[in-house]
Parts: structure tokens; sequence; C-alpha cells
């Protein structure tokens, strides 16, 4: 049977973007049938609250969504995580980095300067990792750890397209029965964070694991979230897990065509429902009849 999930972050309250993603989730459960969890992800414990997700709860009920019995917290299951990032490390896959986020931007800006043309960016905007963590001696890392120094996790990203092969791809589905096939293309988001000091898993480990853990079939999410996907596939395959079927929905943008963002409190659901809003005028804005 399809298993589906819809996994929100407690940071905040859920917004009309949230809205949409749960009753997209809803609306492909019932047409190809399937069960439908609800994943918080809350692996960043400094921005994670108990009473977001108590909001998030309240507010899925609200808009009337079930789910099946049983919520997966990520914050309980760093060690599913752990062992993941084990694995990768036994196949040489993952490096030490000592680098800063202003260390390596300061970096960034120093060679653009001279060279008079922009370093590469990834999808999402962030600066290319430059290196050279990668060509430290491991003795060196292992020392510089065991020292307590900050550092990230990095997957080598050119030795995980050796191992998992050039030509990766993945199934999007569209809910009405038609299916196409995409390539993924990893190399674009080099040597990404899989694990910091503060927060021992990264959003793109723990998806992945999770989504193999709890069996989901199909994942229905935002198109903010369709290149990320090159690097799950990645993930799965270096982990020897299946690869979901996929579904990117459209975002909801504010007047300023900015997404909406949970920082902002644009449109919370809570406040919405404070000002009278009904569960069904929701869904009829956002083109649930
Ligand atoms: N937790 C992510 C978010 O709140 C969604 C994760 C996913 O659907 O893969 O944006």
């Amino acid at each position: 049977k399809p298993v589906f999930r819809f996994a929100p972050s407690p940071n905040g309250r859920l917004h009309l973007g949230h809205a949409l993603s749960a009753l997209t989730n809803q609306a492909m459960v019932l047409k190809v049938g399937g069960h439908l969890l609800l994943r918080i992800e809350d692996i960043d414990l400094t921005r994670s609250r108990a009473e977001f997700v108590e909001g998030i709860v309240e507010d899925l009920a609200w808009l009337g969504i079930a789910f099946e019995p049983g919520i997966r917290r990520q914050s309980e299951h760093f060690d599913d995580y752990a062992k993941a990032l084990d694995a990768l490390r036994e196949r040489g896959l993952i490096y030490p980095c000592f680098r800063s986020r202003q260390e390596i931007r300061a970096e960034v800006t120093a060679w653009e300067t001279e060279a008079g043309r922009p370093w590469p960016t990834d999808p999402d905007g962030a600066p290319l990792y430059p290196g050279p963590c990668k060509a430290l001696e491991p003795g060196d890392g292992m020392r510089r750890i065991a020292a307590g120094e900050p550092h990230v996790l990095r997957l080598d990203m050119a030795k995980a397209r050796a191992i998992a092969g050039k030509a990766l791809s993945y199934t999007v589905f569209d809910g009405e029965g038609g299916t196409r096939v995409v390539m993924a293309a990893p190399d674009r988001w080099g040597d990404v964070v899989l694990a910091r000091k503060d927060v021992p898993t990264s959003y793109h480990l723990a998806v992945v694991v999770d989504d193999a853990l709890q069996g989901v079939t199909h994942v229905v999410r935002g198109r903010d979230l369709e290149a990320a996907t090159d690097i799950h596939v990645v993930l799965q395959h270096l982990l020897g897990l299946p690869t979901p079927l996929y579904h990117f929905h459209r975002l909801l943008l504010d007047k300023d065509g900015r997404k909406l963002a949970k920082s902002r409190q644009s449109d919370s659901l809570a406040a919405l429902r404070a000002a009278g809003g009904s569960p069904a005028a929701i869904r009829r804005r956002l083109g649930f009849a």
C-alpha cells in the first residue's frame, strides 16, 4: 500500500503554504489509496518548540486532515542518523570540515575579487564548498575533532558520484496516473553538509533515513525542495535505500512574490482561524473543493 507523509518542522505555526502541502498529500492519498503519516522534523533543537508541535497537530486536526496513529519525531531518532553517518564514514564518503560559514564566504569573496567573476553557487544560492578540508590528513582531522574543534561533516560528492554512478534518476508522479523520469544532478550541490556539531544530522540525511524507515513510497512536497531531491537520491543509493516517487506542488507567494515563511507569521492557520476563517474556506482558497 502506498505510504505518504507530511513532514513539517516545528519552528513556528503552520501557514497557508503548509496547508497546501498537507491538503495536496491528503488529496493524493484519496486518489491513489494508502496511508498518510505525520512526521515532525525537529532536528534543530534550538529552533523547535514543543508548543509548535502541539500547534501543528491542532491545526491539522482543525483542517480535517487525518494521519495514521504514531507521530515520528526526528529528535527521538538521532541514533538512526548516526548509523547512516557511520556507514558513509566507513566507506570514506564523508570528511570533517573545520571552516565556518563566515570563513567560507570570506574566502569566496576574496576569490571573486581577484578573479573578477562570481564563484559558483548551489541551487539555494549558497557558495559551493571551495575546499580544502578534503585534503586534510585523516589523522589530522581526527586529532582536531578529539580536541573539540567545531566542525561539520561533508559528503565527498565526487566520490559519492563515483560509487553511486553518473546516471542517477528518480520518478515524478502527477497524481493523475502519469509519471516521468528525471535525471538527478547532485554535482550542482557540491560537498553538502550532512551533520553539524550542534545538530548531529542534517535535513538531507534525516529525511532519507526516515522515508526509508517509515516505508514512504510517495513523497509530496513543495517545489522549493525539488532540487534537493538530487542529494536525497545520491544518499539513497549510497545507503542502499529505495527511492520513493516524488511530486512537487506549487508554492504560495506573498504579495511581494516571496515564499510564505513561518518567520514572518504570514497567514498562519491559527491567525486565520482566530479571525473567523473556516477549514472549508481555506480548502476553497487553496483550490480543494
Ligand atoms: N521539514 C521540511 C519543511 O518543513 C519538509 C521536508 C520534506 O517534505 O521533505 O519544509
